[in-house]
């Protein structure tokens, strides 16, 4: 293992009394981000005012960013672009794909996709209005369910509720032979699993970069299209910063060259100069020694949350191999002990209607937070110290 944790985990801000399995929904500060924004507020927009566009870089930063995190998720150099959320970047790759497919009506997804996905492909087949379907399917039954009509497989890799991992490179070649596009969601395989975009033959991918690549909250999606395919790929969302000379101010829009057509509009600079923050952190990282670290962590916690904690049902994957970066339990009353759990300093997150979800991001989780949350959570189970009105009241943000 080349990758040194201890030293990673030193460059976050961790708070006192608190074990972090979230980092999979919001990572935690990298301790250079304050400062790096600060510059950048100061020095540049203070002091460069307009000209730190061109003097600062602030032009060219979404594409920088992109290299950085393409490496992290086996992409070609320049073919990874940033700006906007992740359920707009999923909206303009979806549209892209399916315009590739002109005569195939199906965009096929699975029934454990994340919401925002399946609302967008919805709002895209509104959109379109010339008899496109969404169709889901159980996420068993993807792979036989890509038929001769399907125009694109719109996947997330790795399910935000159970932690299942699809098989990347195996639905990429189904696909193909069947004749359609794939589109990935990666929000939460980038920086929590092994990903080979390029091997896998890949089309398109989208992802987020506040959570496993901790860019704070709101921070700007990623979007990737292969290069084989980047010239041929027209914008939906032709937002002037994807035009190929933004500051031509022509009438008409002519797509920018590869990857830079995907940009809509500003970017947001301010949010990347604290992911610049984290990508100093994540650039001297192998995602081997990640991934390595990732499953001890797991299998840790499942194996002391099983022999402590009998109430709980196992929702994820047994086999480290099917799964991503994290871990889920079942509890009808999952709700109130993750309110137990934070409570008593430890911090994971709840998805309806059962989920107790845990996060493990080997960059700042140690094997001593793991032994510290079983035995936390143990103790609440064991004398229902979650049984209590406070820990039922829903919160908006669960
Ligand atoms: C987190 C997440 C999103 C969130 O989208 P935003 O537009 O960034 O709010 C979308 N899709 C998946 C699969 C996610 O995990």
């Amino acid at each position: 293992m080349t990758t040194d944790f201890t030293a990673t985990r030193a460059r976050f801000h961790l708070p006192e009394g608190v074990i972090y399995l979230d980092g999979n929904s919001l990572g935690p500060l990298p301790r250079a981000a304050a400062a790096r924004v600060a510059d950048c507020v100061t020095q540049e927009w203070g002091e460069m005012l307009i000209t730190a566009w061109n003097r600062a870089g602030w032009m060219d930063l979404p594409r920088r960013l992109g290299d950085r995190i393409g490496r992290l998720i086996g992409a070609e150099p320049g073919t990874v672009v940033l700006g906007d959320t992740l359920s707009i970047k999923v909206y303009q790759a979806l549209a892209s794909a399916a315009e590739l497919r002109p005569g195939r009506k199906v965009i096929l997804s699975d029934t454990g996709n994340f919401p925002s996905d399946l609302y967008m492909a919805d709002g895209l087949v509104r959109t379109l209005g010339d008899g496109h379907e969404l169709r889901t399917v159980a996420p068993e039954a993807v792979e036989d369910a890509i038929t001769p009509d399907v125009a694109v497989l719109m996947l997330t890799e790795v399910d935000y509720r159970t932690g299942r991992k699809h098989d990347m490179a195996r639905l990429i070649a189904r696909a193909h032979e069947a004749g359609a596009l794939v589109v990935w969601d990666l929000a939460h395989s980038a920086g929590a699993i092994e990903v080979d975009l390029a091997r896998a033959g890949a089309d398109f991918a989208v992802g987020c970069t506040y959570k496993y690549l901790n860019s704070g909250p709101g921070g700007p999606a990623f979007i990737y299209v292969a290069p084989r395919l980047a010239a041929q790929s027209r914008p939906a969302l032709s937002g002037w910063l994807g035009h190929e000379a933004p500051f031509a101010f022509d009438a008409d829009y002519r797509p920018g060259a590869g990857i830079e057509r995907m940009r809509v509009g500003t970017p947001p600079i301010l949010q990347m100069a604290a992911l610049e923050a984290s990508m100093d952190i994540w650039d001297g990282v192998e995602m081997a020694d990640v991934r390595a670290r990732s499953i001890e962590l797991t299998e840790a916690f499942i194996a002391g949350v099983e022999a402590a904690c009998p109430g709980l049902a196992l929702a994820s994957p047994r086999d480290p191999g099917q799964r991503g970066s994290q871990v889920s339990f079942r509890h009808p009353e999952g709700y109130a002990i993750m309110q137990a759990l934070i409570a008593g300093g430890v911090i994971g997150d709840f998805r309806a209607p059962d989920i107790l979800r845990f996060g493990f991001t080997p960059l700042y989780t140690t094997i001593e937070d793991v032994t510290g949350a079983v035995e936390i959570l143990a103790g609440i189970m064991a004398t229902d110290a979650w049984d209590r009105p406070a820990f039922r009241a829903r919160a908006k943000v669960t």
